[in-house]
């Protein structure tokens, strides 16, 4: 069955979602509501001093029927971090697990054929009904998930340009590890300004000349069979892609190497032939065309190398080469 992929990414929502509750110092048992509205006071913490932190995975339809969860644990885990960095209750990892897996199971029927998926979207919430409590975190929260239907992000052969940003950070140092709402407000200015000055896609912020990461994406250069991607120190969000591309790159060949580098490095490299890509859950790979450094375009050699690594993880996702991580758990 064919089923319809949604003309913009994230539009479209199964119609219920489950909610995790932790009130008077508990998690309560999750609830079901639909997931076109949410009730929340106007005083609630979240929406006065940003205790708010999200997820991003994946369910994917295999070729052999089967629906599949893509590295669930990692995204638990995360937001497990987020939550302790914003002061917010710890969601437990057994309902949390439990609920992403029923909801991919009642969703099941609307993911769409390969190369679509089901994108899920974990948010956890500060909701104390408080506004004066601008000094400490929340003691309630909510952690609710939203499943949503969506197309390839990735299009062959489309333009990635990126501005190489070294006067601005994304974010606090501190809170780069965090995926929150309140990093992606930080970095929008650059963004917009970028987009509408450059024309570019992304910004890629290297402040003072050091290459960390996108808005909304890792970044690696890749310089013959070497792989150059940042260590996990805290000014960056750690991402699952990443991790699993660094994973995959390794078995095919490349040696990998997570040291600091520098926007000269980067210049030079590209310049000699290398590659460069961008990793996330939203397009899992995309091999960028070319860099604006210093108001002049550069255009990258080639985007064969990210475009195999791409493949060789999406063939996991999507049961066309075995799962030999143990990266996939099973719904359906
Ligand atoms: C979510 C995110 C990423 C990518 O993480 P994945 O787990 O690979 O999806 C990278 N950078 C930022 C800032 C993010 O918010």
């Amino acid at each position: 069955m064919a089923r319809e992929v949604p003309a913009v990414f994230g539009s479209v929502f199964h119609k219920d979602m489950p909610v995790l509750a932790f009130e008077n110092g508990a998690w309560q048992s999750v609830r079901w509501q639909p997931a076109d509205n949410l009730q929340l006071h106007p005083g609630a913490h979240c929406l006065h001093y940003g205790s708010e932190c999200f997820e991003g995975l994946k369910a994917f339809r295999q070729q052999n029927g089967g629906v599949v969860l893509f590295r669930p644990d990692a995204n638990i885990a995360r937001m497990q971090q987020s939550a302790k960095l914003l002061g917010l209750p710890v969601p437990q990892t057994g309902a949390f697990l439990d609920a992403l897996i029923e909801l991919v199971a009642r969703a099941a029927d609307e993911i769409p054929d390969a190369p679509a998926s089901l994108y899920l979207r974990p948010t956890l919430i500060g909701t104390d009904p408080v506004i004066g409590k601008a000094a400490v975190g929340s003691d309630n929260a909510v952690l609710y998930i939203l499943a949503s239907p969506v197309g390839d992000y990735f299009k062959a052969g489309s333009p990635m340009k990126i501005l190489v940003e070294t006067q601005h950070m994304r974010c606090a140092p501190h809170m780069g590890r965090v995926k929150c709402g309140g990093n992606y407000a930080s970095a929008l200015p650059w963004v917009a300004k970028a987009r509408k000055e450059y024309g570019v896609h992304q910004v890629l912020f290297c402040p003072n000349g050091d290459v960390q990461e996108t808005a909304a994406a890792n970044f690696a250069l890749i310089k013959g069979g070497e792989i150059v991607t940042k260590p996990l120190t805290d000014e960056f969000l750690h991402g699952v892609t990443r991790d699993s591309v660094l994973k995959v790159a390794r078995d095919m060949g490349y040696r990998i190497s997570e040291r600091n580098f520098t926007v000269e490095e980067l210049h030079e490299a590209v310049e000699n032939g290398a590659e460069a890509i961008l990793t996330g859950t939203a397009a899992v790979v995309s091999p960028v065309t070319s860099f604006v450094i210093d108001g002049k375009e550069i255009t990258v050699a080639g985007q064969e190398r990210g475009t195999a690594i791409r493949k060789a993880v999406t063939d996991i996702q999507y049961g066309a080469a075995e799962d030999r991580y143990g990266w996939l758990v099973k719904v359906a």
